[in-house]
This record gives structure tokens, sequence and C-alpha cells, in this order.
């Protein structure tokens, strides 16, 4: 099998993680109509609490299953080609993860880094209704949810670690961008 076939049947992997990453959280972590499944729950929880993942483990499961099911289909379809998108598709899954526990965890590194934080924190204290994805904006502009962040408040509650100083402060590095909101009294 030569190489760029196989680079391009991975590409796109990576590409249909990328669609059904805006998917999964656009309807089953947003839509009212799809309330009460099983990502939805833990999706609202993760929201609501700001520091909270879904298990490690059930994502492992979810990932292994997921990885033996399109397995089989893509091989017998196209064979060594078919087994290079599932492993561009597992493999792009699978620094989503990273990359969004790295937003809530960890200061961003470089322009990707800072914009990839500013997206996401956009769609968590913003509007909830935009910028579902999160390693690119690419579907949010497809189906115009893209929203340009401006300057995010950000609920002392849920605030992020990195971005404060041992004062409990905005880091000045991040003044501009972020700013603290106190939660607001009944
Ligand atoms: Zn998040
Ligand atoms: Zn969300």
């Amino acid at each position: 099998m030569s190489l760029v076939p196989c680079l391009a049947a991975a590409a796109a992997g990576v590409f249909t993680w990328s669609f059904l990453e805006y998917v999964i959280h656009r309807w089953l972590g947003h839509d009212r109509r799809f309330r009460g499944n099983p990502f939805g729950k833990e999706h609202l929880r993760h929201h609501v609490e700001g520091n909270y993942f879904a298990p490690t483990h059930i994502k492992l499961r979810v990932a292994a299953v997921a990885t033996v099911v399109t397995a089989l289909p893509a091989f017998l379809l196209a064979s060594g080609l078919g087994l290079a998108w599932v492993a561009g598709f597992i493999t792009f899954y699978g620094a989503y993860e990273v990359l969004h526990r790295r937003e809530h965890t960890h200061a961003g590194i470089g322009a990707y880094g800072r914009w990839a934080r500013r997206h996401h924190f956009n769609h968590h204290f913003v509007d909830g209704r935009a910028n579902h994805g999160v390693t690119s904006p690419l579907w949010d502009l497809v189906f115009g949810t893209y929203q340009q962040p401006d300057v995010i408040p950000v609920p002392s509650r849920l605030c992020m670690a990195w971005l404060l100083d041992g004062d409990g402060a905005i880091r000045p590095e991040f003044a501009r961008r972020f700013v603290l909101r106190e939660a607001r009294r009944a």
C-alpha cells in the first residue's frame, strides 16, 4: 500500500471525527429534543461543574467499541485504506479528548492553544448555542454557529485555575481576553 493514499484515508478519518465532534456536541449535548441521552447528561454536568469530565474508563470503552465496530466494515470495504481511515478517526478523537481536557486545566501554548481556549470558553460562558467545535471552527462556520469571542466573562465559581494568579485575580497576560464575573445574588 503506498503512502499517499494511506495518508489521504487517515486524513478522511480525521475529517470524519471533526464532523462527529460537532454533531455529538451540538445535538446530543445541547439540543432539547435529545435531552436525557447519556452523552447529554454527562455534558450538562461538565457545563454545570466546569471541572467535571466523564470518566476516562467509559470513554476508553466507547472508543474501543467504536474501533471494533468501524474496523471490520472498513477493512471489508477498503482493506488497508479502511484501517488507515479508522486509525485517523480514532487518533483524532483521542487528540480532541486531550485538547478539551487541557483547555480546562492548562493555559494555551501558541496561537492555536490560545484560540482553542477562547473559542471553547465562549461556548461555556457566553453562548452555549455557539462554538460547538473544539478542535476547529470548521463546522461552526458551515452550520452558522460560529461566534467570534470578545472579552469572556468567567463566573468565579467555574474559573479555570490557569487563568488566576495567587490572589485569585485574572493573570495580567489573560486580562485582555477574560474577566471574572461574580455570581449573581438571587
Ligand atoms: Zn469544556
Ligand atoms: Zn457544550
